[in-house]
């Protein structure tokens, strides 16, 4: 299930892990880890021996944690690394993470539910351009949105802990109207429409093609697709186009949860953060229809 962290979308959480590296609860698994060589300063030259009790000059020890629980991911050895190294880390269960090395040393992944296809199809597809996948949500998590949607779409959006949603009946965040005319209106009950700068979601337009569409739990599907979700092909999932189920999936808030709560809009599949750069500010129009 979906932890309780409500994290700040832009600085990670700084939580306390729960146990001591060396007594995770979790099964051990063989966790291959991987230093390579510095980025920026050119000063990254790998862990430590794993036997090395303290960390080299400059360097701080990697704690490697469950994105969701926060639990540490058991590992054979302690090593360290420089921070802004770059750093690749693989363990069972949970996607290959590429990023570097964080000033405190604590990494989170990403703990694969079903499989990284799952992943890949939701977070990372539906809004791709020209083959290059990034992740986009919501670079803030306090959201306004037209009044009039059914308070159970809200809840179960809402409910994932990840955004609020206040209604607003000007300039709203997440615009949302019944408009059989729309010119944009082809499928047979709506679509989503999202403006963003660089990876971040700047505001959203959904339009529905009548006041039975808004009533239903496609209001639901199209406020995930707000957030940043795609389709997903499980017929359980809120996000499945044809199925439409009324509440997400303990996998699908997995996916919310480590968008919002561990990781930067622009993240690229599997889970690589390292070619995000700072200055993306590239406008695009999204859209996703039904
Ligand atoms: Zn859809």
């Amino acid at each position: 299930m979906v932890g309780k962290t409500r994290a700040a979308p832009s600085t990670m959480p700084a939580r306390p892990p729960s146990q001591p590296w060396r007594s995770s609860s979790r099964a051990p698994a063989a966790l291959a880890l991987m230093l390579l060589a510095g980025c920026g300063g050119g000063h990254g030259t790998g862990p430590a021996s794993p036997s090395t009790s303290t960390p080299p000059p400059g360097g701080v020890a990697l704690v490697t944690l469950d994105g969701i629980t926060g639990r540490p991911v058991a590992a054979a050895s302690l090593p360290y690394g420089l921070p802004g190294a770059s750093l690749e880390l693989a363990a069972p269960g949970y996607l290959v993470r590429r990023t570097f090395v964080p000033t405190d040393g604590r990494i989170f992944l990403w703990p694969l539910t079903v499989d990284e296809a799952y992943v890949r199809r939701i977070v990372y597809e539906t809004w791709s351009f020209s083959g290059v996948q990034r992740l986009y949500r919501w670079a803030r998590t306090a959201l306004t949105i037209t009044p009039g949607v059914p308070d159970a779409s809200i809840a179960a959006i809402v409910s994932t802990g990840t955004v609020a949603l206040t209604a607003s009946s000007t300039a709203a965040d997440i615009e949302v109207r019944v408009d059989p005319n729309d010119p944009d209106l082809v499928g047979p009950l709506g679509f989503t429409r999202c403006t963003t700068t660089g990876y971040a979601i700047d505001h959203c337009t959904v339009v529905l093609r009548d006041s039975g569409v808004l009533q239903s739990t496609v209001a639901t599907h199209e406020l995930g697709h707000c957030l940043g979700l795609g389709h997903s092909a499980r017929p359980q999932d809120l996000m499945n186009p044809s199925a439409r189920a009324a509440e997400l999936t303990s996998d699908e808030r997995v996916l919310l949860t480590m968008m919002y709560g561990r990781r930067r809009p622009g993240n690229t599949p599997p889970d690589d953060d390292q070619s995000l750069g700072h200055t993306a500010t590239t406008r695009r129009t999204l859209m996703v229809r039904d």
